[in-house]
Formats: structure tokens, sequence, C-alpha cells
């Protein structure tokens, strides 16, 4: 009870109850919340208004006092809209969206397994069966996008994957063993629903995203035969960002630190721009030829020799393992 004496009172929120903080964003608060209405657990997201952000905020909790990034009108109805027109087991759904005088609200499936930023942080590194569990699920969610909604979401990082229920991963490495072994051993690691596991993993945060085909034609924006060629080359390149994403995602997971870093932003730029990454030794020594093969086709600086996402799909590291059960089993 004291927590929650602690809570800013947002206005207009009355249906769901804050219960406590659990993101917090460039853009925004993230709350875990009661729904009275259908007695679920959901996670709220609050972004303040535009127009409070210099000096009309006096009134504001603390916590929001001190956010100087705005969220406008435009981008939080861009959000909301690419956030409805999307279902996928592995996008985190929308349920509802409000708005009060200072604060937009949008309510979200709750993912309590946490970020996979803090999962990584908290085991070092993953390993590649496990690395590749979580690239499948981040990649099935991209396909989908990219292919089904014609959106990009270009913002996929450590921090916008989130894990459904707070993933039971052994500190020591693990010997994984897919369910439909049914195997069960003392410290083997068993992915799927039922018997715990890491289950699913869901893509968060639209506020970046951006439509590139016309949703209801499924086709290019503009008449078909008339769409000019680099709109058509627009569109190749708009998706190949989320694969150079997902390639630094993979990487990261499979070597615990980013491919890219730079204390300046100015030299971490620069070698970015040059696809400067290594895979430096011994972190990657154990890691397999496939798997770093399959990181290089993404972290290709061209965007017209990035690998795209059928072509993810169809390299051996993810094709030749069968992919984990999800909800079914
Ligand atoms: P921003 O646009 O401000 O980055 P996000 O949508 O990424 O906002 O949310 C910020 C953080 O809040 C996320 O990194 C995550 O830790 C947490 N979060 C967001 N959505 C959920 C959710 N549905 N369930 C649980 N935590 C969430
Ligand atoms: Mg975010």
């Amino acid at each position: 009870l004291s927590k929650k004496t602690q809570l800013p009172n947002y206005p207009n929120l009355d249906r769901y109850e804050l219960i406590t903080k659990v993101g917090d964003g460039a853009f925004s608060v993230v709350y875990e919340a009661h729904d009275k209405k259908s007695d679920q657990l959901v996670a709220v997201k609050i972004a303040v208004k535009h127009e409070l952000s210099e000096k009309n905020n006096l009134h504001l909790h603390p916590n929001v006092k001190k956010r100087t990034k705005v969220t406008e009108r435009a981008n939080i109805m861009k959000e909301v809209q690419i956030m409805r027109g999307v279902n996928h087991p592995n996008i985190v759904k929308l349920v509802d969206c409000s708005e009060s005088k200072d604060y937009y609200y949008m309510v979200l499936e709750l993912c309590s397994g946490g970020e996979l930023f803090q999962q990584i942080v908290k085991m070092t590194y993953f390993s590649e069966d496990l690395s590749r569990h979580v690239i499948y699920q981040v990649a099935s969610a991209v396909r989908y996008l990219h292919e089904e909604c014609g959106v990009v979401h270009r913002d996929i990082k450590p921090e916008n994957i989130l894990f459904e229920t707070i993933p039971i991963i052994p500190s020591k490495k693990p010997k994984i063993v897919f369910m439909d072994e049914e195997k069960e051993d003392e410290g083997e690691f068993i992915f799927g629903k039922g018997g715990g596991g890491i289950g699913q993993v869901k893509l968060a945060d639209f506020g970046l995203s951006k439509v590139i085909w016309d949703t209801n034609t499924k086709t290019p924006v503009g008449t078909a035969g008339y769409t000019a060629p680099e709109i058509v080359t627009t569109q190749t390149y708009s998706k190949s960002v989320d694969m150079w994403a997902i390639g630094c995602v993979l990487y990261t997971m499979l070597c615990g630190f980013p491919p890219f870093y730079d204390e300046s932003i100015r030299a971490l730029t620069s070698k970015v721009i040059k696809g400067q990454y290594t895979f430096l030794s011994p972190w990657w020594d154990p890691v397999s030829k496939p798997a770093k093969n399959l990181v290089t086709h993404l972290l290709c600086v061209d965007p017209n020799e990035r690998y795209t996402i059928d072509e993810f799909f169809e390299h051996p590291w993810i094709k030749s393992h069968h992919s984990p059960p999800s909800s079914s089993a």
C-alpha cells in the first residue's frame, strides 16, 4: 500500500490500478497495472503530452517532471494505429488506449519477464540454442511486419524485446532440449511454456515504426503499375534497417557485448558506417562458424547485400535446427 501512495496520480485511468513501475523508456513510463474490469494484469504506457513540456508542468509528479522528451500527438497516434493493425504472438498487443489533459495512455499486454537487455546483463551471454530461440521469435515478428503489414519497426534492440513470463535460465551453460524430445533430466533446460523455460519473446515499442505498404490493398503505396523504382528501392532499404538491428541483437546475445561501441558518438558512428566490428577473441572463439556467418550477412554495410527476412529463415544456422515449439506445445 505504501508503494501505491508514491505513484503519481493520473486522471482518467480509473479502470486501471497502477501497481508498480516496470519500465522507463525515452518517451514514457510503463507501469504494471490491474485491469479492474477484466481482472487481469496489464501494462500501462504513459507519455507526457507536448504542451506541458516547459513551464506548465509544476503540478506534475516528480517522476514525470524531469522528463524532457515529450510525445507529439501525431507520433502517439501513429504508434497506436500501427499497433491496432497488427496481431502476432511475438508482438506485444495493444489492449486499450485513452488520454487525459496531460497524458497519453496505452494499455498493453503485460510482459512480466522483463527486457532481453536485463537477461543478457544477468547471464553475461547466451548459448547458441538460446540465442536462436530468441532471435527466431523476433524474426518471426519482423517477417509478419514486413510481409503482411508493410511495417518497419526501426527500433529493434534488447530493451524493446520482452519476455512474456519470467525466463528460467540456468546460470551455468545449459544443455538445451526441446519439448518434443521429452527429456526432463535435472540441469537441462526445456523450452516451452509447460515445463518452464523461457517461453515467448515479444517485440515492443512501435514509437519509431513506419508503414511502407498500403495496408488495405497489400500493395506498395501508389498504384502498382505506376510505382516509381525509387519507391520500391526505398521500401527495401527501410526493411533492411530491421535486418541490421536483428544482426546487432544476435551478435550481442552470442557474446554479451554489442558489435559497435565507443564512448564518443562520433567514433561510434564512424565504426557503424564502415561496418567496423570483429569477432573478438576469446569471447567469439567457441561460437560456431554458421552462427558467425549469419551475423556477417546481417551486419552487412550495403543494404542490397544484407540478408532479407526470407534469407534469414533460409540460413542453415536457423533452418537446420527445428524451431522450438511455441504456444501449441
Ligand atoms: P519508449 O518508447 O519510451 O522506449 P517502450 O514501449 O519501449 O517505451 O517502453 C519502455 C520500457 O517499458 C520497455 O523497455 C520495457 O522495459 C517496459 N515495457 C514496455 N512495454 C511493456 C509491457 N507490455 N510489459 C512489460 N514491460 C513493458
Ligand atoms: Mg523503448
